[in-house]
């Protein structure tokens, strides 16, 4: 019995031995497999960083390593030493991009203007080459200006300068007729003005630096939020730090649109609700570029065109409560060259509005009216100061009239 008893405890004990080194060994087996992945993962999980989700270290990383380089976004934190009072401020804005140099942008976009080139450069110094300009000429050369949306104006005042010098001139070269056109396009558009977006800040009452204020308005559809997104580039590529507001509190996707512009530079995007007031929108994009110590800030503004009482009530409002912090530097109207007249009409309803200090044409690719930029100087009196060249985030160039003209006349 004793032995028995002894026998099953042996039996018992041994089971158990044997299980244990079996679980052991399970586990010993299946701890490297687990650290395995463990260690390869970093190369095969670089966390790309630009998920949102994502753990902050590798976020850190891809930022340091890829934008450096590009502008320091570093500011904010600085700054928000100086503002004891204010809540506590977002992380800065790292740039994903470096957006590319803005000089000569014009002449890397120059083919975009190939309908406007052929159906008004081409197709004037065509029709002046003919050996004879008789009356059905000029006035097959005024339609040409007018087709192109040049309007009435300037189209009468060429096509007598036009008259006048191929009178004197009396033979034509191609040359000859080139240069005479290039000059006399040129002339109508315009050399002297100032094109440039005011970027220069003002001081506040109490000897503080305050950004330069840009307000963006126009119809929507016509490319306002793109192009501002697009400005806040141009202006980061200038070497200027940007806070967008997104004060087209009216569509439901601008502010998200705007913001994303932003984040690939490092401008930071302050929003308010949707259907908020825009002008509460806009004063705090000032005070928070004043906080930033940003150099632009450059607000959208909802184009809703509905009556000229509405719009003018909102973009004065607008104006009004960003002016209680420092003053407007610049108003950009955004034109859609596509839309001919009534591109010109709406211009004239905004600078009744809002003292339009220059335009932005978009949409100058693949039109052929790049007249307007003639009508619209014309109209308003106001200068082109950007061009649209297309819906790539770097297509939007400072206007330049040569570089313009020779796109045109080819
Ligand atoms: P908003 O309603 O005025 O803010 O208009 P959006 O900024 O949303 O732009 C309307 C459309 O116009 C978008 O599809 C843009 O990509 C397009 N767009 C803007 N500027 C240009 C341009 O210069 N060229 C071209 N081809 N499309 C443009």
């Amino acid at each position: 019995m004793d032995i028995l008893l002894l026998a099953v405890v042996l039996a018992v004990v041994a089971i158990g031995a044997i299980s244990g080194l079996v679980i052991t060994r399970t586990r010993s087996s299946r701890a490297p497999t687990d650290d395995r992945p463990a260690t390869a993962a970093p190369p095969a999980e670089p966390q790309v960083g630009e998920d949102a989700g994502d753990p902050a270290p590798p976020l850190r990383r891809t930022v340091e390593d890829v934008e450096l380089p590009g502008t320091p976004p570093a500011e904010p934190d600085v700054t928000l030493d100086k503002e004891p009072g204010a809540v506590a401020p977002p992380e800065p804005v790292p740039p994903t991009e470096t957006p590319e140099p803005t000089v000569g942008r014009l002449v890397r976009l120059r083919a975009r203007l190939a309908r406007s080139q052929n159906a008004l450069g081409q197709g004037l110094l065509t029709l002046l080459s003919r050996d004879r300009l008789d009356e059905d000429t000029w006035e097959e050369i005024e339609d040409t200006l007018l087709t192109a949306d040049v309007g009435v104006g300037p189209t009468t005042e060429l096509v007598e300068r036009l008259r006048e010098r191929v009178r004197v001139l009396g033979t034509r070269t191609p040359d000859e007729l080139r240069a005479l056109l290039r000059e006399e396009l040129l002339a109508v558009i315009g050399t002297d003005a100032d094109r440039s977006v005011r970027t220069e800040g003002g001081v506040s009452a109490e000897g503080g630096e305050l950004p330069a204020v840009v307000l963006v308005v126009g119809v929507n559809g016509t490319g306002k939020t793109t192009t501002t997104g697009k400005l806040a580039r141009v202006l980061v590529a200038d070497g200027n730090s940007v806070v967008l507001g997104a004060a087209d509190t009216f569509r439901a996707a601008a502010a998200d649109q705007l913001q994303t512009w932003g984040e690939r530079v490092g401008a930071r995007t302050v929003r308010g609700p949707e259907g908020g007031d825009p002008a509460s929108v806009a004063f705090d994009a000032v005070r928070e570029g004043i906080s930033e110590g940003a150099d632009v800030v450059l607000i959208d503004t909802a184009g809703r065109l509905h009556t000229k009482t509405g719009l003018m009530d909102e973009l004065g409002k607008v104006k009004r409560v960003v002016e209680k912090q420092g003053p407007v530097g610049e108003v950009l109207l955004v034109l859609d060259a596509t839309t001919g007249q009534n591109g010109l009409i709406q211009a004239r309803v905004f600078a009744e509005v809002v003292n339009v200090t220059g335009i932005v044409l978009t949409k100058l690719d693949g039109t052929a009216r790049g007249g307007i930029v003639m009508a619209v100087q014309r109209e308003l009196g106001v200068p082109v100061k950007l061009v649209g060249l297309g819906e790539g985030p770097d297509d939007l160039a400072p206007f330049e009239p040569e570089a313009f003209v020779d796109a045109l006349i080819g």
